[in-house]
Order: C-alpha cells, then structure tokens, then sequence
C-alpha cells in the first residue's frame, strides 16, 4: 500500500507519544555505574528528525546523558568505513546473541566469536581495529570526529561518568582479555577497552542522537548538515545489526511490539532508525530488566502506533511538507 503522512500529522503524533508517556512510571536507573545511579530519574525526552532535515523536540532533549551503548552504532560504523562492512563481518561478526550486553557466555557459545559490534565483545574489538593502530588519541578524535559528523554537532564527554566507569568496568576488562585469548583483539587490549569505556561515557542528547538516526536513515547523507557521512551500502548493514540486537536479550519483542529497529544504552537512551523517512530517539533513566530505558520504548512505541507505521508493513510512505509550520 501507498501512504502519504503530512510533518503536521508526524508532529502531532510525537507530542501526543510524549505526553501520554510523561508519567509512566517502572523501571530504576543503572546502578552498576555509580555516577548513572544519581541522575535525575525524572528527565525525559523525545526528538525526531525527518530525512529532510525538519526536527521536533518534546521535553528534556538538551539534556546531555550517558551515550553508553548507542555509542556502539556510530563506531560500528567507523569500522565498517575504515575496514568495509565486509571486513567487520569477518573480525567481529554480525549475529545476535539473544544474551545480556556484557555476557563472557555469548563469547564461549559463538565459537570464540564477539558476534556483532552492538554488544560489549563486540564493540570493545570494533575499538581495537579503529585506525591508526597504536595510537591512542588518534583512534580517540576518529571516534569523536565520527559521532559528531552523524550528529552534526560534538559530544562532550563526561569526565565523572569516565571516572566512574573506569573504576567499576571489571566485567568489560574479563571479556577484553578473554577476547585477546582467542585474537579478536586487534591492537593494545587496555587501550581498546579505555576507548570503548571512553565512548559510552560522552555525554549526547536526545536530539543529537535523533540526527544520528536520520543521516542512517537517509543514506549516510546528514540531512541537517547536508554532509556525506558514509558510503550508502552501510545503512542497510547497520540497520540490520540495529533490528537484531539492539535490545540485546529483548530484541524480538521490541521489534515485534515497535516495528522500528532501535537501539538502546544504560544512560536512558534510545535511538531508531526508520529506513528512508526518519530518526527518532528518546531519553529517560529507569531502565527494565534488559537494561532498555523504560519510558522511551513507550514514547517510541506510542509514535509508531499513533502514524500506524512499521518497517515490516510493506507500505510505501511519503511524507508531504502539507500543513508544515
Ligand atoms: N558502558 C556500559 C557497559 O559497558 C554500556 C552498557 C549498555 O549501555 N548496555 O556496561
């Protein structure tokens, strides 16, 4: 089926997703990471940004919060740009685990394999194999210069958040010398696991990671800085990798229940991708089980249903300027 949706109607549709998930309540903030315990369990956000570059903000999205695991997308990326979606397939790999983010289980099961860039293995071997090798603050500004390229503005990284990370990441040091054991690490193993550890503490905000989503969306192409990010045969491979595990443990259901793939990080983030219309991401702390932030998979959902979109729905949907304000 063919569908033309107005920008009215999507914005409409996103106010109403916010504001009927505004007082949802469930869920409890990180607490393995001292510094996520202590955030304001309140915030919450939600942006969306079109592939033509328009955007929509409701509620706290200035607020700059822990990336966490959604740094794992644009570094995934990075890999796939410097090493081809190919080579990340043949280091690291591309299968979902259906296991918790810092699983050394996962490991052990897939043959030795950190199967995809999205988990902890995965992501701490996609830090590894970043160029240049060897070179700490080199590695670090392609990571930083990357995200800000797909964001169209910087992170900023949140020294306390670092901090507290580094002091308590004793699981992410077993899994990176379990990864050194079988060769998935390819350059220094404690230099890989402090750029990973680095990543996930930079701060970002719900409407930079809406963009995030936008310029995967729309081909690598940044449709807010009209900037090129990345060759186009990579949206559809990290789309994938978003829709398979991007809810880690609670990937099918999510998928099932959306029909957007998303993917998700211990600060309170979510961000989905909706292949060749939009970027939209969501931010507040308590988390269920999985480590999902509760109140944005409902805001996420809530919008999905309201425009009657999904991603697996066959229909071709345009969106008409009509009725833009
Ligand atoms: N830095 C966190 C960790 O490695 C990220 C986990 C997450 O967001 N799921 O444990």
């Amino acid at each position: 089926m063919h569908r033309t949706i107005t920008i009215s109607q999507i914005r409409q549709a996103a106010q109403e997703a916010y504001e009927e998930s505004k007082n949802i309540s469930g869920g409890a903030n990180a607490n393995y990471i001292p510094y996520l315990a202590n955030v304001d369990s309140g915030l919450f956000g939600l942006s969306l940004t079109l592939v033509d570059g328009t955007s929509f903000n409701f509620g706290d999205t200035a607020y700059r919060f822990g990336i966490e695991s959604v740094s794992k997308v644009p570094t995934a990326i990075l890999a796939m740009i410097q090493h081809t979606p190919q080579g990340v397939l043949r280091e690291i790999g591309a299968d979902a685990t259906g296991l918790p983010f810092n699983s050394i289980f996962a490991i052990l099961l897939e043959n030795d394999h950190p199967s995809t860039p999205l988990v902890n293995a995965g992501a701490i071997s996609a830090c590894s194999m970043i160029a240049p090798q060897g070179d700490a603050a080199e590695k670090w500004n392609e990571i930083t210069r990357n995200i800000t390229e797909l964001c169209g503005s910087s992170p900023v990284l949140i020294e306390e958040l670092y901090e507290s990370e580094t002091a308590t990441n004793f699981n992410n040091r077993a899994i990176s010398w379990l990864l050194k054991n079988y060769n998935r690490i390819y350059d220094e193993v404690d230099m890989s696991l402090d750029l990973y550890t680095r990543q996930c503490s930079l701060g970002i905000t719900s409407a930079q990671l809406a963009v995030m989503g936008a310029t995967i969306a729309n081909h690598g192409l940044n449709p807010v800085t009209g900037k090129q990010v990345f060759d186009p045969e990579i949206s559809p491979k990290i789309t994938t990798m978003i829709a398979s595990v991007g809810f880690y443990q609670h990937t099918g259901d999510w998928l099932y229940t959306s029909g957007i793939p998303a993917k998700t990080g211990v600060g309170g983030g979510v961000m989905g991708v909706m292949p060749g219309l939009f970027g939209i991401a969501a931010f507040a702390p308590p988390l269920d089980d999985a480590g999902n932030s509760v109140k944005a998979q409902a805001a996420i959902k809530k919008f999905m249903q309201k425009l009657d979109l999904n991603i697996f729905s066959g229909d071709t949907v345009t969106i008409s300027s009509d009725g833009k304000e």
